[in-house]
């Protein structure tokens, strides 16, 4: 079977011996196409992960080969996630799922970017649905990356009313906009790049260029009244001094994205505007089952959203997401 590997600072395509089952629980599953995430490209980049590493996770796949104890059989298509928390550590106890050990340790192997992959029986016990027909293997990709948009627009605890600013409106921040949307909020965004602002307002998220700071944070305050928290999807430093410019008194900052600089908020506006910036990192299976209903229910909508590569040009697919030529990749396996 093909698998892409990170081989230094390409990823390359190689053939390597098929997996199989070889007793296991779980299922070996012929992989149609796996979306290329931001993480993704983290990991390489910034060279977190080990030559030989097949990344990727936002798998739609058919089962090949399967002994399991749930419903699923061959011949199935469905999505996963990749990762399950244990539910009981002091982590999982404290709602902070993607800290967890076990969650960190699961994972579907080797890694999406591969003509085949194994899914364990806990993978299909927890966090893998079967598509349903009208959706297209595009749509559905997007389960793992809305679910991390779920978990995030939970843990603000939002109430009744409240206006949302999401800050960067790429192929996440959109996706964020659309969940906040469908969960019952209002939603602003703001971006540098006007065909990503088309997009938003196409969406439903009312966007506008923050470029003017100045300018931008007088627009959002006349049409919000004030903003209740602010979504940080985009990776740039810049993106922080939006956020403490607009967020109102008592206000939310939902750190999303690493940013280069990795600098914070200061001490004081914390303080004196008693702020609460909190993280938020990768979903639990029950954020994925909300993520899985959003988008079959069609209350999220994706389509367009993505640009399709071949495995062959999976590097190129990492490049031209990196240099904002597309919004979301998705690599189209077999
Ligand atoms: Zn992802
Ligand atoms: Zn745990």
């Amino acid at each position: 079977m093909k698998t892409a590997q990170v081989e230094n600072d390409k990823i390359v395509v190689k053939e390597v011996e098929d997996i199989k089952l070889d007793g296991r629980k779980g299922a070996i599953v012929r992989v149609l196409g796996c979306g290329l995430c931001g993480s993704d490209i983290v990991k390489f980049r910034e060279k977190i992960v080990h030559n030989g590493a097949v990344l990727g996770h936002e798998i739609v796949a058919v089962i090949d080969e399967i002994d399991s104890d749930t419903g699923f059989k061959k011949g199935d298509k469905i999505v996963t996630s990749h990762h399950i928390p244990c539910g009981e550590c002091d982590y999982c106890r404290h709602g902070n799922v993607s800290m967890c050990e076990h969650f960190k340790s699961t994972n579907i192997r080797p890694g999406g970017f591969s003509e085949k992959v194994y899914v364990s029986e806990e993978h299909l016990k927890n966090v893998a649905y079967n598509i349903p027909e009208d959706m297209t293997e595009e749509e559905i990709s997007f389960y793992e990356p809305l679910g991390c948009c779920v978990r995030a627009i939970k843990r603000c605890n939002l109430i009744e009313g409240d206006k949302v600013l999401v800050i960067g409106l790429g192929s996440i921040g959109l996706l964020m906009g659309e969940g906040i949307k469908a969960m019952g909020y209002k939603v602003y965004g703001c971006d540098l790049i006007e065909d990503r602002i088309a997009l938003g307002n196409k969406l439903g998220i009312e966007a506008y260029n923050s470029l003017n700071l100045d300018e931008f944070d007088r627009i959002i305050q006349e049409k919000s009244g004030g903003i209740d928290a602010v979504f940080m999807t985009s990776g740039a430093d810049k993106a922080l001094d939006v956020a403490l410019k607009v967020v109102k008194k008592g206000g939310k900052i939902l750190v999303f994205s690493s940013t280069p600089r990795n600098t914070g908020y200061p001490n004081n506006e914390i303080y004196y505007k008693e702020l609460t910036v909190l993280g938020s990192y990768s979903p639990s299976p029950k954020d994925l089952r909300d993520s899985f209903d959003l988008l079959v229910s069609h209350r999220v909508n994706v389509k367009g959203l993505t640009t399709v590569y071949p495995l062959e040009r999976v590097q190129q697919a990492f490049e031209d997401t990196v240099a904002n030529k597309i919004l979301k990749a998705y690599i189209k396996i077999s």
